[in-house]
C-alpha cells in the first residue's frame, strides 16, 4: 500500500468538490459548507459548470480550469456522471476519490463500480466508497462529508460500514463524551477497505485506537493480517450475526458455523477486541483510546461504598479479570486512609467518610505500588463530598504517581455533579463511567488487548506437496465419477495422506469378502454402508458396531444392505466398509467449512450424536498450529472433560493438538477442493494413548 496516496485520500492538502451545489440542502452544498465550517486549511475548489460562486468560494466549470494541484476530489454528482468525472480527475492528477454518490454494487450495479475501479487504476488513484457519508478529521480540521459537524475531539478513529450510523455516532460523541479524531465512512469498499485504514493508521500520531462497525468484510484474510500487524488496539462491533446458510449445509460443521462464530474467531486471530453492542463500542473505545493495556491480573479497586465494590467484584469475574486479595503491605498502607470500619482487602473500601484527600493518597499509593497492575476507582455520590474535587484528586494522584503503563478506569455513581465530574475526568484523559460494571468492562477490554497482542500471531504452516498430490488422486477420481461427496473410505484415504490417525478401513463388495476382511482386520469389527448418497450412515441403519464373529458379520452385511435400500431405493451402493473397532474414548469432532469471507475454517468441539444440540464447538480460520489448537480446547464449555473431570484421567491433548494442526494443514492445502469436511467422532484416549478418527466426511467444491 502506498502511504502517500492514502495520505492524499484521507489527509488531502487540497480538495475539489465535484457536483458542488448552490442549493442549501443538497449534498454538494452541505459538503462545501462543512469543509468551510470545520476550518479546513487547504484550498477548496467547487466544481459546477452552472455556478460562478458558492458560499463565497469561486466555482469552476471543470477540473481542467483549476490551476493548482488537487489531492482529493469529493464526488457528489449523480451516479451516471461519476465515471466520467473520475476520468477528469485522473487527467487532472487527482490522487484520491471520495465517492459519496450511491447507486453502485449496493443496488446491483457492480458494473459501474468495476468501471470506476478501472479508471482509478489507470491513473493511480485510490477510492473511498462509493456510497459513503465522507470522511472527517479533527486533527486536519476537515469535515469532507455530509455529517453536520466534526465529532467531539479525541484520540480514536471510527471506521464504519454504515453511513447513517456515522452521522448518529458523530452527534452522540457530544452526549456520551467519547472523543474521536477521525470518522471514516467506508461504504462499498470497492478499493480502500477496513484493512487499508488499519494499516494507514499505524503511522497516524493523532489516533490511538481504531473502532470498527462491521457488517461484512470482503477479504477476511487481509483483515486478519492487518489486525495482527496493527500497532494500536482495534475494537469491532459486528452486526448481522444470525446463522446463514446453515440449513443447506451437508456436514455437521456447515450447520454449526454461523457467521457470528467464524467472525468471533477471526477477530481473536486478528487481535481485534469485540464490542457486544453500540454502548459497549463507545465505552470500550474510550478506555482503549486513553489507557495502556492491562499487563497482568493484579487489579485493585478503591471505593467509598461497599455496594459498588461488590458489583465491581462480580463484574470482574464475569468479564474474565477476577479480583484477588491485595498483599499485606498494600492493605497496611490503605488502612491509613480509612476509618476503623473500612476494608483494605480489595475492593479497598474507604467508606462514605472518604474525602478528596483519602482518595488522592490511596490512588497515588496504589498506582505506584509494584503489585498493582491496574486500578479501578469507584465513587458513590455523598452529601458530604464534592464529586468534582474527588475527580481532580484522582487525576492529580495519577499524574503524581507518573506510571504511564498502568491503566485506570473510574466510575462515579450519582447525579448531575457526578456526571460533570466524569466529563471533567474524560476531558483530562481518564475514562469514567456511570456504573461500576462499565468501568470493569472497560478494564477487561484493556486486558483483552494485552492478551491478544500475545496470542494473535501467524501460525507456522507450510504446504505439504506430497500429501496434497496423494489426496488429489482420490479427489480427482471421485470428480471423474461425477461426484462431489467422497465416501467415508475415500475421505479416510485423504485424511491418511495427511497422517491423520484413522481406523483401518477396507471395502467389501460381497458377504464373503466381508468375512475375509473382518478376519484379516480381526474381530470385533465395525461395518458401515458405503454410498455417496448416504452421508449420515446411522440415519439409514447403515452402521453396525462390535461385530464379534463370522455369523454376525454375515447377518450385519445383509441387514445393512437391506436398510440402505429401504432408506434410499436407488442409492448407488459401493459395498460395505469393514473397519477395526476402536476402543471407547471421549467423542470429539473436527470439521471444516470454506467460509466465503475467511476461506478454510476449522472447527473443534465435543462430538457424538449431540453435537448439533449442544453446539459446544469453536472455530479458527485455518491454518492453525498446535498452540492455537490448545486455545481451542480451552474455549469449549466442556474443556474440563478433556483435562480429566470427575475421576476420569486427562485426555491426550498433545496428540489432539497435533491432529488439529494436521487437519488444518489438509484443509489449507486443499482450499480449492474441499468445501466442507468433518471427522465425527474423533475418539480421544487418555494421555499418551493418542486418538482415533472413526468417521470421515469430505464434500468437494462444485467445479
Ligand atoms: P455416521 O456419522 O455417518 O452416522 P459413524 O461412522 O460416525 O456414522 O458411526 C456412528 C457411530 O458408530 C459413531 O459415532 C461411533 O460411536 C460408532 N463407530 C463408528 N465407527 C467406529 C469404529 N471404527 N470403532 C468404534 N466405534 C465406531
Ligand atoms: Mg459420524
Amino acid at each position: 500500500m502506498n502511504h502517500e496516496d492514502m495520505n492524499k485520500l484521507l489527509k488531502p492538502k487540497s480538495i475539489a468538490v465535484i457536483g458542488a451545489s448552490a442549493t442549501p440542502g443538497k449534498i454538494g452544498y452541505t459538503v462545501l459548507e462543512n469543509l468551510q465550517k470545520s476550518g479546513y486549511q487547504g484550498p477548496v475548489y467547487p466544481i459546477n459548470p452552472s455556478a460562478t460562486e458558492i458560499l463565497g468560494m469561486k466555482c469552476y466549470a471543470s477540473l481542467a480550469d483549476v490551476s493548482g494541484s488537487i489531492d482529493a476530489a469529493v464526488m457528489c454528482v449523480p451516479v451516471k456522471l461519476v465515471n466520467a468525472c473520475a476520468e477528469d480527475c485522473g487527467k487532472k492528477g487527482v490522487k484520491g476519490l471520495i465517492v459519496i454518490t450511491s447507486g453502485f454494487s449496493e443496488v446491483g450495479r457492480k458494473d459501474l463500480e468495476d468501471e470506476l475501479i478501472a479508471t482509478a487504476k489507470k491513473y493511480g488513484m485510490r477510492i473511498l466508497g462509493p456510497n459513503i457519508v465522507g470522511t472527517l478529521s479533527n486533527s486536519d480540521k476537515m469535515n469532507a462529508s455530509f455529517a453536520p459537524f466534526l465529532p467531539l475531539d479525541g484520540k480514536a478513529t471510527l471506521v464504519t460500514q454504515s453511513g447513517a450510523l456515522l452521522i448518529a455516532m458523530d452527534a452522540a460523541t457530544y452526549t456520551r463524551r467519547v472523543g474521536f479524531d477521525k470518522m471514516v465512512s467506508i461504504g462499498n469498499m470497492c478499493d480502500v477497505d477496513i484493512a487499508d485504514i488499519i494499516d494507514w493508521l499505524n503511522d497516524d500520531p493523532n489516533s490511538t485506537c481504531t473502532s470498527l462497525y462491521i457488517e461484512g468484510l470482503k477479504d477476511g484474510r487481509k483483515f486478519i493480517k492487518s489486525g495482527r500487524a496493527s500497532k494500536k488496539p482495534i475494537i469491532a462491533l459486528k452486526s448481522g450475526v444470525s446463522a446463514h446458510g446453515a440449513a443447506a449445509a451437508a456436514s455437521h460443521t456447515g450447520s454449526l458455523a454461523g457467521a457470528a462464530k467464524v467472525y468471533g474467531s477471526a477477530f481473536k486471530q486478528a487481535g481485534v477486541i469485540q464490542a457486544s453492542d453500540l454502548d459497549n463500542l463507545f465505552d470500550r473505545t474510550l478506555a482503549l483510546s486513553l489507557m495502556p493495556p492491562l499487563k497482568g491480573e493484579n487489579l485493585l479497586v478503591i471505593t467509598n461504598g461497599g455496594g459498588v465494590g461488590v458489583l465491581a467484584t462480580d463484574a470482574a469475574e464475569r468479564y474474565g479479570i477476577p479480583m484477588k486479595f491485595a498483599p499485606k503491605d498494600v492493605q497496611d498502607e490503605m488502612k491509613k486512609h480509612m476509618p476503623e470500619f473500612g476494608s483494605a482487602k480489595n475492593p479497598v473500601d474507604l467508606t462514605g467518610m472518604a474525602g478528596t484527600e483519602w482518595y488522592t493518597e490511596s490512588v497515588r499509593f496504589a498506582i505506584s505500588h509494584s503489585w498493582v497492575e491496574g486500578l479501578i476507582v469507584l465513587y458513590c455520590e455523598t452529601a458530604m463530598t464534592n464529586p468534582l474535587e474527588i475527580a481532580k484528586g484522582i487525576k492529580q494522584a495519577i499524574d503524581e504517581a507518573g506510571q504511564k503503563d498502568k491503566p485506570v478506569t473510574v466510575s462515579f455513581v450519582g447525579g448531575e455533579k457526578s456526571a460533570a465530574a466524569m466529563a471533567w475526568l474524560v476531558e483530562n484523559g481518564v475514562p469514567a463511567y456511570g456504573a461500576p460494571d462499565l468501568a470493569v468492562n472497560a478494564m477487561a477490554a484493556l486486558r483483552e488487548y494485552a492478551l491478544l497482542r500475545e496470542t494473535a500471531k501467524e501460525p507456522s504452516y507450510k504446504p505439504n506437496d506430497a500429501a496434497r498430490k496423494a489426496a488429489m488422486k482420490i479427489i480427482s477420481a471421485a470428480r471423474a465419477d461425477g461426484r462431489d461427496a467422497l465416501t467415508e473410505i475415500e475421505a479416510k484415504q485423504v485424511f491418511m495422506a495427511y497422517n491423520l490417525p484413522v481406523t483401518t478401513t477396507e471395502l467389501a463388495k460381497s458377504e464373503d469378502e466381508a468375512v475375509a476382511l473382518a478376519k484379516k482386520i480381526g474381530f470385533p469389527v465395525v461395518m458401515k454402508i458405503v454410498s455417496p448418497e448416504i452421508l449420515h450412515k446411522s440415519d439409514a441403519g447403515g452402521v453396525k458396531v462390535n461385530i464379534k464373529d463370522e455369523a454376525a458379520c454375515r447377518e450385519a452385511y445383509n441387514t445393512i444392505i437391506k436398510n440402505a435400500k429401504a432408506y434410499k431405493a436407488d442409492a448407488n451402493i459401493h459395498g460395505i466398509a469393514i473397519q477395526e473397532m476402536a476402543p471407547w474414548g471421549t467423542e470429539t469432532i473436527l470439521g471444516s467449512t470454506n467460509d466465503s469471507t475467511f476461506g478454510p475454517t476449522i472447527m473443534f468441539g465435543l462430538g457424538g450424536i449431540f453435537v448439533e444440540v449442544l453446539k459446544d464447538v469453536t472455530f479458527r480460520v485455518a491454518p492453525v498450529d498446535k498452540v492455537q489448537a490448545v486455545e481451542m480446547f480451552d474455549e469449549i464449555r466442556a474443556a474440563a472433560i478433556l483435562k480429566g473431570a470427575r475421576g476420569e484421567s486427562p485426555r491426550d491433548r498433545k496428540a489432539l493438538a497435533e491432529t488439529v494442526e494436521k487437519y488444518s494443514n489438509m484443509i489449507s492445502d486443499l482450499e480449492d477442493e474441499i468445501s466442507e469436511s468433518d471427522a465425527n467422532p474423533v475418539l480421544v484416549y487418555e494421555e499418551g494413548k493418542g486418538l482415533k478418527v472413526v468417521d470421515a466426511r469430505i464434500i468437494l467444491k462444485k467445479k
